[in-house]
């Protein structure tokens, strides 16, 4: 069959994303009852939306805030991340990780990531420690949990705080221990890519009730009461105890976020069932490897990775991804190392060759569209269009 890309017929002809959110009916009017409420912002839904949400991951305390970058920001703030102090985080990641360290004043280091998983090395982690070190950040990538015991039992040992950006991993499980639950706190996006959605929003689970009150002054300006509470108390006083931000998730988002929680285990189960017909479809594609699913995790899958080996293929990634865009399918690669980006490289020195594990995975990978509201139909387009590309490319 002659590729789209060569003049041929595309496998559709309007693009699938790579993801998009899922709503329904009940979603918008969860929505519309909040916005004929009296709370647009600082109100009731955002203490019951925080509620749930820790139940449902099984964590003490969450924070809700504005997004998924504020989230790592407001951790950052929580365990005290300043000038001098060091936290390693993985470069196999969206640059935000990298960045809650830098808005803090502390300095983000690198850290490579196991060449079948992706996720972060804890033998790399180890090696990275030094005596400004004050904490671990890992990347739940692509949505499966990283090694947590491992990376508990060298936090532990060196006196270090875990955090967990699990941007990526909201329904997923670690030895039947729920994300959210597995470090000091973790970190969560609800950008409409992600597991679920609240336009923009984030959140960020702890048990620790002094990090999740210093996180929800930080949200607010560092003030020391909100507007409904000196509503409630009849009072306009408070006090400024630090430099915070407006990183405010508004309640009618809150109740978008509390039906979309609803619909995690669904929509959790209709990724794996996607990630499985891939599985079973490209396992005789020689020359397209599925990324290393680990044994006693739960994968919540928002991405499904998969690395384009070029021994086998006449083409790389970049042929690859612009031949199954052509046939309209709406491929992305997730990610360019972190430490590759002009302003990294400017500002922590970091070049070309220092995370070979992550510069040469990057060269190959290829996120395929997987979302809840995926058809049938368009689960057959993407192995229909990986199928035919390589059937076009392999030796
Ligand atoms: C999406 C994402 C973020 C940032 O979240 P936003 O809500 O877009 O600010 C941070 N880290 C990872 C791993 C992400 O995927």
């Amino acid at each position: 069959m002659k590729l789209a890309i060569d003049g041929g017929t595309p496998v559709r002809t309007t693009t699938l994303p790579y993801s998009r959110q899922w709503i329904t009916e009940d979603d918008c009017e969860a929505v519309t009852r909040v916005l004929r409420s009296d709370w647009l912002t600082t109100g009731p839904m955002i203490d019951e939306f925080e509620r749930t949400f820790a139940d449902f991951t099984g964590a003490k305390h969450a924070v809700a805030v504005s997004n998924g970058t504020a989230a790592l920001h407001a951790a950052m703030y929580a365990i005290n991340i300043g000038p001098g102090d060091e936290v390693i985080v993985p470069t196999m990641t969206f640059a935000a990780t990298a960045n809650g360290v830098l808005f803090c004043g502390g300095t983000p280091v690198f850290c490579d990531c196991d060449t079948d998983t992706l996720l972060i090395d804890p033998t790399a982690v180890e090696a990275a420690i030094t005596k400004n070190t004050k904490a671990i950040c890992a990347v739940d990538y692509a949505g499966q949990p990283c090694d947590y015991d491992a990376l508990r039992k060298i936090a532990d040992e060196r006196h270090l705080l875990l955090i967990a950006d699990a941007c990526h991993a909201l329904g997923g499980c670690y030895r039947h221990r729920s994300v959210g639950f597995l470090a000091d706190l973790s970190t969560f996006s609800f950008h409409p890519v992600k597991p679920m959605t609240t336009g923009e929003g984030g959140m960020i689970t702890t048990d620790n009730k002094e990090f999740a009150n210093r996180m929800r002054q930080f949200r607010n300006h560092c003030m020391t009461s909100s507007h409904r509470e000196r509503h409630e108390q009849g009072s306009w006083e408070y006090e400024i105890r630090g430099l915070g931000w407006n990183y405010r998730l508004t309640d009618f988002q809150a109740a978008l976020g509390l039906s979309q929680l609803k619909k995690i285990p669904r929509a959790t189960h209709k990724r794996r069932q996607i990630a499985e017909r891939y599985d079973t479809a490209f396992a005789s594609l020689v020359g397209i490897l599925p990324l290393k699913v680990c044994s006693e995790i739960a994968h919540a899958y928002h991405l499904y990775v998969i690395r384009i080996d070029a021994n086998n293929l006449s083409v790389g990634r970049a042929e690859f991804f612009r031949a199954l865009t052509a046939e309209g399918i709406g491929v992305n690669v997730h990610y360019i190392p972190v430490h590759l980006h002009p302003f990294y490289r400017e500002h922590l020195k970091t070049k070309k060759g220092m995370y070979p594990n992550a510069e040469s995975a990057y060269e190959r990978i290829l996120s395929l569209p997987i979302f809840a509201g995926m058809s049938e139909e368009d689960v057959n387009d993407v192995i229909a269009a990986v199928t035919k590309v390589w059937k076009a490319y392999k030796r």
